[in-house]
C-alpha cells in the first residue's frame, strides 16, 4: 500500500525533485489525516495488503513522535520506507527492528561525490556505505539510482556501477532524470545550464547500471518512472518512455548477442517485446524459456566480464550506440 508523504522530513530540496508532481499528493498540513485518507482509499480497492510503504519524503528524518504515530497507523502491516543515506543512525536502525520495518529504500542516486554535491544531495559516498552497513540483518535494503543527473558524465555512471557490489543491496531501482516543473533543475534548463541527455545516452547509462545491478547480489526491479507519470503535466523536459525497462533490457540482450553469437545486427522494433520475439534465438543458445529475470542474470554477468577491463568501451562501441539510438526512437 503506497502512501506518499511529500517532502516530509527533507531538510533541503534536491534540485530535480518535485514530489507533488510525481505522487499527485498535495502538500498536507495534517500529515496524519493525509496518511489516513490515503490508507482508506487503498483499503476500498482491496482487502489484502502485504506491506505499507511510505514514499516521497525522508522518513528517517521525521520527528520521532511522528514516526511512531506512523508505525502505529501501519500496524499490523510490515513497513517499507524510503529515506536518504544520512538519516540512518544506530538509533534509527534499532527502531527498525522494534517497529516491524521490513524494507528500507535508500535514495542513493549516484556514487560520485561531485554529482551528489551538484544535485543538492547532502551526504558523501562514505555515508552511503555506512548507511547500508547500519541497516540490521533481516531488513531488506533497496538502492534507488538515477541516470542523466545534472553534471553527470559517463565516468560518474561507471563509478556508481562499480560501487554497487560493495553495497550488496537486495534490489535496485533506476530512474532517468526528468525535468519537473517548479524545480531548480527546470531553472537550469531554461537558462541553458542543463540540457537533458538524448534517449540513446540515457539508455546506455541505464543499461550499464542495470548490468552491474543484476550482478551485485541484487535485482533491478524497476527502470523508469511508473506509467502514470505519463499523465503528469508537470514534466518540463527530459526523455521518458512507458517501457523504459524493456528498452534497457533489449539493448543489453542485443549487445550480448552481438558479442557472443555475432548475429546479423538488424534493427527489429519487435525486440521491444523481447520475451516472445527472441525465444527462438535463445533456444539455439540452449537457453530455455525462462522468466526474464532468470535469463538476464547470465547475460549481465557475461557483459560485465566482457567490459570489466574497459568500462568506457561500453559507451563508445558503435554497435551499442547505433542500437540505443534506434531504440530511443520507439514510441
Ligand atoms: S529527492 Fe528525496 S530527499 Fe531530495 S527533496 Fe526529494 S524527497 Fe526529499
Amino acid at each position: 500500500m503506497p502512501i506518499f508523504i511529500p517532502f516530509m522530513g527533507c531538510k533541503s530540496r534536491c534540485i530535480y525533485c518535485n514530489q507533488y508532481a510525481i505522487s499527485g499528493v498535495t502538500s498536507a498540513n495534517d500529515i496524519i489525516a493525509s496518511v489516513q485518507a490515503q490508507m482508506a482509499r487503498w483499503r476500498a480497492t482491496a482487502t489484502r495488503w502485504d506491506e505499507l510503504a511510505f514514499y516521497g519524503g525522508t522518513f528517517g528524518q521525521l520527528p520521532v513522535a511522528l514516526r511512531h504515530k506512523l508505525y502505529e497507523l501501519a500496524m499490523p502491516l510490515p513497513i517499507r520506507y524510503s529515506t536518504c543515506p544520512e538519516s540512518i543512525t544506530p538509533e534509527l536502525a534499532a527502531e527498525m527492528t522494534q517497529n516491524n520495518v521490513s524494507t528500507v529504500e535508500l535514495g542513493v542516486q549516484s556514487l560520485s561525490e561531485r554529482v551528489l554535491r551538484l544535485n543538492g544531495r547532502n551526504y558523501s559516498v562514505n555515508d552511503v556505505s555506512q548507511a547500508f552497513s547500519l541497516i540490521p540483518a533481516g531488513i531488506k535494503k533497496a538502492c534507488q539510482l538515477m541516470v542523466g543527473m545534472y553534471g553527470e558524465s559517463q565516468a560518474d555512471v561507471a563509478l556508481t556501477a562499480a560501487g554497487l557490489a560493495a553495497l550488496k543491496p537486495d534490489y535496485i531501482r533506476i530512474y532517468p532524470t526528468l525535468i519537473l516543473k517548479n524545480t531548480e533543475l527546470e531553472a537550469y534548463f531554461k537558462d541553458g545550464r542543463f540540457a537533458p541527455l538524448p534517449a540513446s545516452e540515457i539508455l546506455l547509462r541505464a543499461a550499464w547500471l542495470y548490468i552491474h545491478g543484476e550482478t551485485s547480489s541484487s535485482r533491478v526491479i524497476r527502470i523508469g518512472l511508473p506509467p502514470e507519470a505519463d499523465d503528469s503535466e508537470m514534466i518540463a523536459g527530459g526523455w521518458w518512455h512507458p517501457a523504459c525497462g524493456e528498452l534497457v533490457r533489449t539493448l543489453v540482450i542485443e549487445s550480448w548477442l552481438r558479442i557472443n553469437v555475432k548475429p546479423e545486427i538488424d534493427f527489429h522494433p519487435l525486440l521491444y517485446g523481447y520475451k516472445a520475439t527472441l525465444k527462438e534465438r535463445f533456444a539455439k543458445l540452449s537457453l530455455r524459456e525462462a522468466p526474464a529475470h532468470g535469463i538476464m542474470k547470465p547475460i549481465t554477468a557475461n557483459l560485465r566480464a566482457h567490459y570489466s577491463a574497459e568500462p568506457a568501451k561500453w559507451f563508445s562501441e558503435q554497435g551499442n550506440i547505433a542500437f540505443a539510438k534506434q531504440l530511443g526512437t520507439l514510441q
